[in-house]
């Protein structure tokens, strides 16, 4: 299936053919083929006992559960550095009959095997033992509302991180090494230019909304028996398209995605009886990331390739089911008499018109994860321009907090009255995840040109969507995006799906269109 698929690319690009290796390095890559496949096996292991550590595991197992999973993830990273990926990696990337699957599966290793390589082992474990430290700070630190006491320990997080910026090397700015990590490629010098454009347009967005005339959502507030909530969204699921066979839903704090192998993608979502969105939305989101990995295509399992592309193009399959679907008009006038027998005193007098408003309300707020989809954008350039200060050495650790109310008053116009809902709020600076944040505004961006180039193929997407027809939308993105795994890079993705690379224009289209009518602008 997937050979076919790959010929017909090559073709229609006029490229090269599909030729099959011969001789020692068609020896070389089943033995190189054979060790990511066990590097593979260790992976999913390690996924699984993570996910029954975030599901299932007793209090009391937390000690036993690391020192397993300590020891396969050693085990995986012994191998992927090791002398003899080393050999392989060179041996078939000097050859010239490379199969295109076992050349991109060498790319990749390649790429692991220098940002494992290239940083001193003894560094990369000082490193791992500062930010498990770092964490446990961050948290008490954010628990008594003390930055001070943080401080010292975020400024050696940022100090080790620049050091590896320069192991890892870049070309202009030490934050391209660390965008590198999430999104390959990316630099500042492109973000720049798109999220200047999305913050000005957002922040006018938002001036003008919030003159505009407001939706009543109280009612989302009511009590929804979590019972009734897990039903509700598990028959939700199955009408998107999430194959049961394949997957589980369970209950946790922070939901979450996993894969652990072909056939086995789980998702989770967490039931606030008070707070309707929480639960169906946060599945939906979840939902977004599972149909991407149920869908890669099975011939790349056991291959490096067998995950999603780049956390910009899984965050935006997410938000593309879970705002751009699931947040839309045609969508809740075909599901809310679904929804209200569901819940007939909860929204009792509240129409499809006014539900559909009420989980589309816009209002700025503190907390990031909480967010709306238009203010979501501002959180997160807050937290880039932060971060690039920082990585960059143009901003002191000890002023962050005060640049951070004096961003949030200027984009979202509040800010916090002290650091835990301010710049003590988000876990990623004390684990050293620096360059992580952009992607979750690229996959907004992704997700709303995606839907503009899809319209191309199939008009009438939002008739479709109205009488609950998903398959051909799952077909377009199967055809586009899931199946190729990492086979395709993000911007390659991007540029044959879109036609264009990841640029703002549609998203703030987008937002135009929806919000003007919702808001009377
Ligand atoms: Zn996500």
């Amino acid at each position: 299936m997937l050979f076919k698929w790959i010929a017909e690319l090559l073709t229609r690009r006029g490229g090269y053919e599909v030729q099959v290796s011969s001789g020692t390095t068609a020896t070389t890559r089943e033995d190189f083929r054979a060790m990511v496949k066990t590097m593979m096996d260790y992976k999913s292991a390690l996924d699984l006992l993570d996910w029954d550590a975030q599901t299932q595991m007793p209090e009391q197992g937390v000690q036993a559960r690391s020192d397993a999973m300590g020891m396969l993830a050693a085990a995986r990273f012994r191998l992927s550095v090791s002398a003899q990926m080393q050999e392989y990696l060179g041996e078939l990337a000097a050859s010239a009959t490379l199969d295109p699957v076992t050349r991109r599966m060498v790319a990749i290793g390649q790429r692991e095997y220098d940002r494992n390589c290239k940083v001193p082992e003894a560094r990369f474990q000082a490193y791992v033992t500062l930010t498990t430290q770092a964490q446990s700070v961050w948290a008490k630190a954010r628990e008594e509302d003390d930055f001070a006491s943080f401080a010292p320990w975020l400024l050696r997080v940022i100090q080790m991180k620049r050091e590896f910026a320069e192991y890892w090397g870049y070309d202009e700015h030490p934050y391209d090494a660390m965008l590198d990590e999430y999104e390959p490629g990316l630099t500042v010098a492109e973000l720049d230019a798109t999220f200047a454009l999305v913050r000005d347009q957002t922040v006018q967005l938002l001036d003008r909304i919030r003159k505009g005339r407001k939706p009543e959502a109280e009612f989302l507030q009511r009590y929804f028996d979590p019972a009734r909530q897990r039903d509700f969204s598990r028959w939700m699921l199955g009408q998107l398209g999430y194959d049961w066979r394949s997957g589980r839903l369970d209950e946790t704090a922070h939901p979450f995605c996993t894969t652990i192998g072909h056939g086995d993608v789980r998702i989770t979502t967490r039931y606030l009886p008070h707070f309707f969105n929480s639960a169906l939305f946060g599945a939906i989101h979840e939902c977004g990331h599972a149909l991407y990995e149920q869908n890669i295509s099975g011939e790349l399992f056991g291959t490096n390739l067998f995950e999603g592309t780049s956390m910009g193009i899984h965050e935006s399959q997410s938000r593309f089911w879970e705002n751009i679907v699931g947040r839309s008009e045609s969508f809740w006038e075909h599901y809310y008499p679904a929804l209200q027998s569901h819940f007939p005193d909860q929204l009792a007098g509240v129409t499809w018109r006014d539900f559909y408003a009420a989980v589309n309300v816009v209002e700025p707020s503190l907390i990031r994860v909480e967010a709306d989809e238009v203010t979501y954008n501002l959180h997160i350039m807050v937290r880039y321009e932060l971060e690039k200060g920082l990585a960059g050495g143009d901003l002191r650790v000890a002023d962050l907090p005060a640049i951070w109310r004096e961003k949030m008053q200027a984009y979202l116009g509040i800010a916090p009255g002290n650091d835990r809902d301010g710049v003590l709020q988000d876990v990623h600076w004390s684990s050293g995840l620096f360059g992580y944040f952009p992607s979750y505004a690229l996959g907004n961006l992704n997700s709303a040109q995606m839907a503009h180039a899809m319209r191309r193929a199939l008009p009438d997407l939002s008739a479709l969507i109205g009488r609950g027809e998903f398959a051909p939308v799952r077909a377009w993105l199967t055809d586009q995006v899931y199946q190729h795994g990492k086979l395709k890079t993000a911007a390659q993705i991007m540029m044959d799906a879109t036609g264009e690379p990841t640029n703002a224009t549609y998203l703030l289209k987008y937002f135009a269109e929806k919000y003007s009518p919702l808001y009377a602008l």
